[in-house]
């Protein structure tokens, strides 16, 4: 993979490397003073989610000047009573990558990520801490990094600092980069970016030998419709539930044969980095990604996906069976709240 890298997924597996240095360090000290963090205090995630997203905004920029970016955050919390105090520590995070940026700097780069999408020119797709709550709780998150082109993702990259780099042995070493470009094939490469191996999806061809993944989080996918779906397939196995796009690689790397997200509201507009990079990945480890409707992802409509009906990921021998029960559970009228059976915050 090395010798043949596209200039631009060499710079994403880089720029994805720097940020993820910085997101560990951050959750570290997190870990470490654990006791003293609030539950309400989203600073440490802010702090990780602009330095990562600095970095990364910074290597773009050098390497492909003219190009744009769609990112999850801005500049704003940088303008909030918290403001001063946060400035000073995103700047410390970045000193070691970026010496010498000041506050007007980091802004300027925080600004750059406000393209709004669409299905023209090229763009890149950027969530720099995907999957905050597992950040905060010391556990799983992703860093994604997309490009789209004519609205279509062209490659993918997405960081797993904590992920365990052998599946299925959480006692392996915490780490692993998982990378792909269109009609390439994809790869978990180590946490420095270097070594690599290509991933494929599972060969399970029968439902209930499968195993699914979810959010951790029921406000995000609703937990009561998934095991209905999951019954309604016979799969036995409990869902792995882990957070951010980790459930992407986890599938592209046959640790699971799906990954089922549907929806806990109707109104939520899945957002476009939530999803670019995780499903490359997965479609070039031979896995496919659609909505519930069988329809692939739309990544060219702005900076959310138009379609609310959720998404089934799979190894893609499942795929249409899986539709097929997901539909039926959802026009059971449970599917969203899953009143009968749960509350969703
Ligand atoms: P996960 O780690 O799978 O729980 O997904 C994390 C992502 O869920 C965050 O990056 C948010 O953008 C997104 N999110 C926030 N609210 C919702 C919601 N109601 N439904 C689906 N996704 C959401
Ligand atoms: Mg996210």
């Amino acid at each position: 993979m090395d010798r043949n890298l596209s200039p631009e997924l060499d710079v994403a597996i880089r720029a994805v490397v720097e940020a993820g240095r910085v997101t560990r360090t951050a959750q570290t000290a997190l870990v470490v003073s654990r006791d003293r963090v609030l539950k309400a205090d989203r600073s440490p995630v802010t702090v990780a989610d602009l330095a990562a997203q600095a970095i990364m905004t910074a290597r773009l920029q050098e390497a492909f000047p003219g190009d744009t970016i769609m990112a999850e955050e801005d500049a704003s919390p940088l303008e909030g009573s918290d403001g001063p105090g946060l400035e000073v520590r995103v700047l410390e995070l970045v000193e070691g990558s970026l010496p010498g940026l000041d506050g007007r700097g980091l802004s300027a780069l925080l600004e750059r990520g406000a393209h709004p999408g669409g299905p023209d020119g090229r763009f890149w797709v950027m969530d720099p801490v995907d999957g905050t709550k597992g950040f905060l709780r010391g556990e799983q998150y992703a860093i994604a990094l997309a490009l789209v082109v004519g609205g279509r993702v062209e490659l993918g990259v997405v960081g797993c600092p904590n992920l365990p780099v052998t599946p299925g042995d959480p006692g392996s070493p915490r780490g692993c980069l998982f990378a792909a470009s269109r009609g390439g094939g994809a790869f978990q490469l180590d946490s420095r970016g270097l070594e690599h191996r290509p991933i494929h999806v599972d060969g399970v061809s029968t439902s209930s030998r499968g195993s699914f993944c979810e959010s951790v989080e029921r406000a995000h996918s609703s937990h009561g419709a998934t095991a209905r779906v999951a019954t309604r397939l016979g799969i036995t196995a409990p869902p792995y539930r882990v957070d951010g796009q980790t459930k992407y690689a986890i599938v592209a790397r046959g640790e699971a044969s799906l990954y089922l997200r549907l929806p806990s509201r109707p109104d939520y507009r899945e957002k476009v980095w939530d999803h670019a990079a995780g499903s490359c990945i997965v479609h070039e480890a031979g896995g496919r990604v659609t909505h519930v409707d069988g329809k692939e992802l739309d990544v060219s409509a702005g900076r959310t996906l138009p379609d609310a009906t959720g998404i089934v990921v799979s190894n893609g021998r499942i795929h249409d069976e899986v539709l097929r029960a997901v539909r039926e559970v959802l026009a059971d009228g449970r599917g969203y709240t899953g009143s009968a059976v749960e509350v969703v915050p």
